[in-house]
């Protein structure tokens, strides 16, 4: 089996041999009837992380938020997102087709923050001709960006004096805090419910959590049940979850430093330019200029790395990227970039290593 270095996500991290020890080792129970004690533990675990009553096991980052629209909002209410947010756009409208649940969808800002004054101007009035607005949700990191904690307080503040509740997509959540050196409960605070992926930079194979306080979660838990989102022996899984809690936090910090190296070498390269200011956590965004996405990945993958071909291409750093596979990836990239220009330039330029080496 080829050892690809994938750049596409920071979902494609496979259990490492302690994860699957700590896994075959987990006690379970059938979770359905609440006597998975390892599940348990990771519900009161987290929720005791992120200071919340209470929380839920779910199969993905997709079912917590939907179970949170849903155990929020009822038929003909309304949620406010980002136009761009996961919640929104990338989860097959999931909040519409099962809750009758409307999103009005507004513009992030650069930062990745939803500006009050464009959310105030979106939350309805009472009048039978408007969906009810009552819910108000943000994504921390959103693309890679973290979201400043006097924002957060801020919009806390604004949602609970409209009477709105106000729920954080957390799926990199711990990104955002290990970067600002806070606990995760300082980004988690201010929100009502909050979703955490298990199964992105922390490298758990499946699993996110919803937490919240506890009537809500009870509502989540009868959803997930509706949903078929209801598992037997799961602990399995959880016991993964809780691995990944207590050994993979900290260590976020490297793929935020890979990500940081991966921009400032990349961005030397001819054709190419990186924004790094939107290089916050683990993920790069490039854009190449007339290359042709397509053939640079093809090339790279011949290369041994994989990346989604697009004029802006996203990186993603993560356990399985290591520090002696940047050098790696930066030289595919040079060779891939140099070989796509006319002859006459390529003839004046050598792939050499130069200023890379000793870098890193
Ligand atoms: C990955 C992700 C999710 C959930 O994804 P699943 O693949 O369903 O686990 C939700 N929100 C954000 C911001 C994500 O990146």
């Amino acid at each position: 089996m080829q050892n690809w270095i994938d750049l596409r996500s920071d979902t494609v991290t496979k259990p490492s041999p302690a994860m699957l020890q700590a896994m075959m080792a987990a006690e379970v129970g059938d979770d359905v009837y609440g006597e998975d004690p390892t599940v348990i533990q990771l519900e009161e675990y987290l929720a005791d992380q992120v200071g919340t009553e209470s929380a839920v096991f779910v199969s993905s980052g997709t079912q917590a938020n939907l179970l949170a629209i849903l155990s929020h909002c009822g038929r003909g209410d309304e949620y406010i997102a980002g136009q761009e947010a996961h919640l929104y756009k990338w989860e097959g409208g999931g909040a519409a087709v099962l809750g009758g649940v409307q999103p009005q969808p507004l513009d992030f800002e650069a930062d990745g923050s939803l500006d009050l004054v464009k959310v105030q101007a979106a939350v309805k009035a009472e009048d039978n001709h408007f969906a009810k607005t009552r819910l108000f949700c943000l994504e921390n990191t959103q693309s890679g960006k973290v979201l400043p904690l006097a924002y957060l307080k801020e919009a806390s503040l604004w949602a609970k004096k409209q009477g709105l509740r106000i729920h954080l997509d957390g799926a990199r959540a711990f990104n955002a805090a290990v970067k600002l050196g806070v606990s995760i409960r300082e980004v988690t605070q201010p929100f009502h419910s909050i979703s955490i992926c298990l199964s992105k930079g922390l490298g758990a194979p499946v699993g996110s959590v919803l937490c919240g306080p506890r009537e809500m979660i009870k509502i989540a838990r009868r959803w997930r049940k509706v949903c078929g989102g209801g598992m037997r022996q799961c602990g399995i899984l959880a016991a993964a979850g809780l691995y990944a809690l207590e050994h993979n936090v900290d260590r976020l910090a490297e793929d935020h430093e890979n990500a940081a190296h991966l921009a400032q070498h990349l961005r030397e390269l001819p054709g190419v330019s990186v924004d790094e200011s939107l290089v916050q956590t683990n993920m790069v965004f490039l854009s190449l200029q007339g290359h042709d996405p397509k053939q640079v990945a093809d090339f790279l993958k011949t290369r041994g790395i994989l990346v989604f071909p697009s004029s802006t291409m996203r990186l993603v750093t993560h356990l399985d990227i290591h520090k002696g596979d940047l050098l790696t990836v930066v030289k595919a990239f040079r060779e891939a970039l140099l070989s796509q220009r006319s002859p006459s330039v390529r003839k004046t330029e050598t792939v050499s290593e130069g200023s890379l080496s000793g870098a890193w």
